[in-house]
């Protein structure tokens, strides 16, 4: 019997890849949901293409478009943000691969996990904003939560196999981003069409701009801590500008583990998708054949801040990285409309997490409160 996937976002960079694993492997895989947010074109497209039992268009404006495209079909469509919650407590899936960007992605997530659906989960800043509840949850209903990050999907690779073995450390690998070696002086110019220019991955907008300033990896921090239940010194970042180590584990042994290859999204996500099967496919490999040389050093935190941020976050815990998160949404979204300039977005996060009381052990209910707090403070900032 094929895994029914819901695809959260499959409009977005990481959907579409999901959308091209399901193709590939339509044996294994159908895609029996799929949500975009505005680009209802693309979702009409994919729901032609893939006859899903649902769809949902966050823009309630554009449910008639999306329904008149697809009356002839048996795609049932739903529409706005409260769809997407109901939507995820259905029956109809096995599978909820969590590609929305964003905080936005972090209800329906709680939703499918309430439900006891498995997840993939690529929105890392569901884990930035509520991790303690959301793997208490998952914990509580017995089900997985599959990294799709590729250097947590890297992690979670070397941890096949290793029972009850601790972890020393992990090291998360950074490709550093198109800003590499640069300086504030450099830094202070650059616009968002430079920003958006990734050296080795191809990814959405806000992600690309958060590995532009570091804070990606800030993120990544936060969000190993949860999937693999870290103390904050036992998470380290290495700079690895050519992207062919996805990260490592050292045990207690001294021993290292590291997972490896072309950097590519569709491994990651297939293998979320297939758990605990690894299905052939015909992606380029690495050849350690031709000469290369991998490289690692230590991140700049002088210029790029933002990881110092986000380990002060970490460190603080609580509510702490759900303020850092929702500070850097709002000044990521402002540099993309040319409001602020790329080095204010530290400061606007920075002058948010100051600003915010932060609280110890949050409850749900307290998390959406901060990130309000935090997002009204952010552009208070800005004056968008
Ligand atoms: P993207 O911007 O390309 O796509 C985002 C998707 O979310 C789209 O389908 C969009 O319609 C939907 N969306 C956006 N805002 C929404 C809202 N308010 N409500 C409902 N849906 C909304 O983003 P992406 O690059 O695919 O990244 C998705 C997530 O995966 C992010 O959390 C990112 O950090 C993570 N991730 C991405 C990559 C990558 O290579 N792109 C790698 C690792 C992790
Ligand atoms: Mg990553």
């Amino acid at each position: 019997m094929s895994k029914r996937i819901a695809i959260f976002g499959s409009t977005g960079s990481v959907g579409r890849q999901a959308l091209e694993v399901i193709e590939a492997n339509s044996d294994k895989f159908t895609a029996e949901i799929l949500t975009a947010h505005t680009n209802e074109a693309l979702l009409i497209k994919q729901a032609l293409q893939f006859n899903p039992n649902i769809v949902v268009i966050g823009d309630e404006k554009k449910y008639p478009i999306v329904k008149e495209a697809l009356a002839k079909t048996n795609v049932k469509v739903f529409a706005g943000e409260k769809a997407l919650d109901e939507v995820a407590a259905m029956d109809c899936y096995d599978l909820m691969l969590a590609a929305i960007v964003g905080y936005a992605g972090l209800k329906p997530t709680l939703r499918a996990l309430d439900n006891g659906k498995h997840i993939a989960l690529a929105n890392k800043e569901t884990l930035v904003v509520a991790g303690d509840i959301v793997m208490q949850k998952a914990l509580e209903k017995k089900v997985p939560v599959i990294p799709v990050d590729s250097e947590h999907s890297a992690i979670f690779q070397c941890l096949i196999g290793e029972g009850r073995n601790k972890i020393e450390k992990i090291v998360l690998t950074a490709s550093g981003g198109p800003f590499l070696g640069k300086k504030p002086n450099y830094l202070v110019n650059v616009k968002r069409d430079h920003a958006l220019q990734h050296p080795n991955w191809s990814m959405g907008a806000k992600i690309s701009i958060d590995s532009a300033t570091l804070m990606n990896k800030g993120l990544e921090m936060i969000e190993a801590k949860w999937l693999f239940n870290l103390k904050p010194d036992q998470i380290q970042v290495v700079v690895h500008p050519q992207s062919i180590i996805h990260s490592l584990v050292q045990f207690e042994d001294g021993s290292l583990k590291a997972q490896m290859g072309l950097p590519d999204m569709k491994l990651p996500i297939q293998y979320a998708l297939a758990f605990p099967q690894r299905i052939p496919n015909q992606f380029p490999r690495y050849d350690f054949r031709k000469p290369a040389t991998l490289t690692f050093e230590e991140p700049d935190t002088k210029t790029f801040r933002n990881l110092l941020l986000a380990t002060e976050a970490l460190r603080q815990g609580g509510n702490m990285p759900c303020i850092l998160n929702a500070a850097n949404e709002i000044a990521v979204f402002a540099f993309l409309r040319n409001r602020i300039g790329f080095l204010d977005i530290t400061e606007v996060v920075e002058q948010t997490m100051n600003k915010i009381s932060h609280i110890a052990q949050p409850t749900l209910e307290q998390y959406f409160e901060s990130d309000g707090e935090a997002r009204n403070f952010a552009a208070s900032l800005i004056q968008l």
